[in-house]
């Protein structure tokens, strides 16, 4: 990360991402590793350069098609809340979007897997981490609400976007002590939920609430 453009200057400078990390702060996040990883994460790279100079706002921004880039204290939250129970080894996402959750995932645990159901959206998060150079990454372009069953199952799943009700096919894929990080609800009243597998059955808590844009569940032919 060494170049001028991931960098950054102005209001994508260190000063600006440190400002950030101290609010993150103050709102209540507390792992360590999640604010050092998110520090030095470049989320002005994640986009548009119309944007860049707000990418360090603690704020959810446009990524086209009807998508956001998550707030910074949600990223930060999930993450800490996947991680809270110990180290996480495969971390299976949907939902990549921009892919910056995903960046932030990959510096946190062994490998990720993430998927997104808009093609344009998942050609350039690729190529963005193509760029950065993580190599711990898997990408699929598909309806995630059926998970990803050719790698499960996962210590953690995280999604990103918010079904009515959580789709058991997630579940299934957790591993036995795994952790799901899913916003879920009505549009009008969601709710971040946490959910482990134990050896004969599922816990909840339920956490913030939240807004993210909706889950599409395609309709499997
Ligand atoms: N974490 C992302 C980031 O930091 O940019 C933000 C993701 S955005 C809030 C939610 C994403 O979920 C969108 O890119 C959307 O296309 C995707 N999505 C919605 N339904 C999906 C589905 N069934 N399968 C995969 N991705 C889905």
């Amino acid at each position: 990360m060494r170049s001028n453009k991931l960098a950054g200057i102005g209001m994508t400078s260190q000063r600006t991402r440190d400002r950030l990390i101290a609010r993150l702060r103050e709102e209540g996040i507390k792992d360590a590793r999640v604010l050092d990883v998110m520090r030095t994460t470049p989320r002005h790279i994640f986009v548009d350069e119309a944007l860049a100079s707000r990418a360090y706002e603690d704020t959810a921004l446009p990524i086209g098609y009807g998508q956001t880039i998550s707030q910074p204290y949600i990223v930060a939250r999930m993450s800490e809340v996947l991680l809270a129970g110990g180290p996480r080894r495969k971390v299976l996402e949907i939902g990549t979007g921009s892919g910056y959750q995903t960046a932030v995932l990959a510096q946190l645990v062994d490998q990720v897997y993430t998927v997104e159901r808009i093609p344009e959206l998942h050609a350039r998060a690729k190529k963005c981490l193509a760029e950065l150079q993580f190599r711990n990454v898997r990408f699929q372009l598909s309806d995630g609400s059926w998970g990803w069953q050719q790698y499960a199952p996962y210590d953690g799943i995280m999604v990103t976007a918010a079904p009515e009700q959580v789709p058991e096919e997630l579940l299934m894929q957790l591993a036995e002590g795994g952790r799901l990080v899913i916003p879920s609800g009505r549009a009008d009243a969601q709710r971040l939920r946490l959910i482990i597998r134990s050896a004969d059955s599922f816990s909840e808590t339920l956490l913030d609430w939240v807004s993210f844009v909706p889950l599409i569940k395609e309709r499997r032919e």
